[in-house]
């Protein structure tokens, strides 16, 4: 099987994919989710849909991911959204959370495996401790306040993923100690003393009542379910600097020192609105839910988000919508096209047609850095071509059901199908789901995964929702 490889924004160079042991093929992702004070907007989605193709990549390379999704809970936005409402902290985060997840199904997006909560009291526990060892050893302080720092002249190698040289904010800067409570300028905060602001928002601590830094939270989260080391890391660019380097900072410091926080950090690009930088006073902040009472559908928003490659930057614009439709009509058209030539006695478990060779490009593109403008052409020179051999009637049944189980696997990855049919799956698809069940509860993902694929080749598809498993025809 070829190589897979990804940019890794700490090397600064593309490296293949590899598992840490030889044993299985097994990867673990953390990816910093949203913050819910508000509805996540398009450009939070753009991350989480390149999150997701690599997810579903990885995934038809064999590679088991076990994916950890974080919701920040507890921050300052929270607290303030809540305080102007005049309601807890819970109330106000709970309906952003459920419009999280039902946006993320709008956009088909493979749930997490845990989507922990910074304000969940086990992982509060483990931020206090994660502190608690950061004071011990030198990294960190108590300022006046109540509040924690972490102290950046302890860990020389502050600034690696930013690629920054913060020598100037290490060595000096130090703060008049009447203005702050810091050390130096550029120290961040693991715990924020409560202020009154704070209203009932706090625990307890060694340092008093008070609430955990953000960046504490992804860094207790990550390490606490994953382990020491992750193996990939993502995030929108906007979180290399502070936030990511500061979970560096924080996990191997704390952590046993042998082994690196994560192996290969990846991050996507900016999503501008028609040209412009998005924001609510230039009238072009769009959520999900705008688009869809402007009567797009998740599956258009999905493809204007994925169709450009993750590292680039990201031109949304109504006619980018406009050019989703229309490519999206030309995939369904040639999907019911395919399903004729295949002929009505298939079950699809006797096709023995193999797609082209050519068509392998689409996977090996995606290998590239998840090269999806390679693997979108592929996709569509393979529609123009057999489209041709059909018109002049060329393409056998057996061909047409390779081409369809070929656009079957396509879609485990670009998830692109046209809506759900409601059609009830034949008993034998319904078995293989029931064991897919059973295996997912046993935790066994290899077999899990196996399983999705022989339901693939019957022809239908398998959704992991967080309502359970959902089966549509494909
Ligand atoms: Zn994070």
């Amino acid at each position: 099987m070829a190589d897979t490889r990804i940019y890794n924004t700490l090397s600064r160079s593309l490296e293949t994919v590899s598992p840490r042991s030889e044993a299985g093929r097994e990867l673990s992702l953390y990816t910093c989710g949203p913050t819910v004070y508000a509805y996540a907007h398009i450009g939070n989605f753009r991350a989480y849909v390149f999150e997701d193709l690599l997810q579903r990549h990885l995934r038809d390379r064999g590679f088991g991911v076990r994916r950890v999704m974080n919701l920040t809970d507890v921050d300052d936005k929270t607290i303030r959204g809540a305080h102007a409402s005049g309601i807890a902290l819970a109330d106000y985060t709970k309906p952003f959370k459920d419009a999280f997840f039902e946006d993320s199904k709008t956009l088909r997006l493979l749930p997490a495996e845990i989507y922990p909560e910074a304000t969940d009291p086990a992982h509060i526990q483990r931020m206090i401790a994660m502190i608690v060892t950061l004071m011990e050893r030198g990294h960190a302080y108590r300022a006046e306040d109540g509040s924690v720092y972490f102290r950046i002249s302890s860990y020389p190698a502050y600034g690696k993923l930013a690629h920054v040289d913060l020598e100037g904010q290490r060595q000096g800067a130090r703060v008049a100690s009447d203005e702050y409570d810091k050390e130096a300028v550029a120290d961040f905060a693991l715990w924020k003393g409560w202020v009154p602001e704070d209203g009932a928002v706090g625990w307890e601590s060694p340092w008093g009542k008070g609430r955990p830094g953000w960046h504490i939270e992804c860094s207790a989260m990550a390490t606490g379910l994953l382990g020491e080391t992750i193996d990939i890391h993502c995030g929108g660019v906007d979180n290399i600097f502070p936030h990511h380097e500061a979970e560096i900072a924080q996990c191997e410091c704390a952590g046993t020192g042998h082994a690196p926080f994560v192996r290969y950090w990846m991050h996507c690009a900016h999503l501008m609105v028609e040209g412009s930088k998005m924001a609510k006073s230039a009238g072009n902040f769009f959520t999900l839910r705008d688009l869809l009472m402007q009567g797009w559908t998740g599956r258009e928003v999905r493809y204007a988000l994925l169709a450009v490659h993750y590292r680039a930057s990201l031109n949304f614009t109504i006619e980018g919508l406009g050019a989703a439709r229309t490519a999206l009509g030309r995939l369904d058209a040639w999907h019911d096209r395919l399903k004729e030539a295949a002929g009505e006695a298939n079950n699809g478990t006797e096709c023995v047609a193999q797609p082209d060779a050519a068509t392998e490009e689409f996977f090996t593109a995606l290998d590239d850095d998840l090269n999806i403008s390679g693997a979108l052409a592929v996709l569509f020179e393979t529609l123009r071509e057999s489209n041709r051999r059909m018109d002049q009637g060329t393409l056998t049944a057996p061909q047409a059901r390779g081409l369809r189980d070929w656009l079957h696997r396509v879609n485990g990855i670009l998830a692109l199908e046209p809506e759900a049919s409601h059609e009830a799956p034949p008993t034998e698809v319904a078995k293989l789901v029931e064991e897919r069940a059973a295996a997912r509860a046993a935790k066994d993902w290899k077999k899990s995964d196996e399983i999705r694929d022989q339901i693939a080749a019957l022809g239908w598809i398998i959704k992991d929702t967080k309502d359970g498993q959902r089966v549509t025809k494909g």
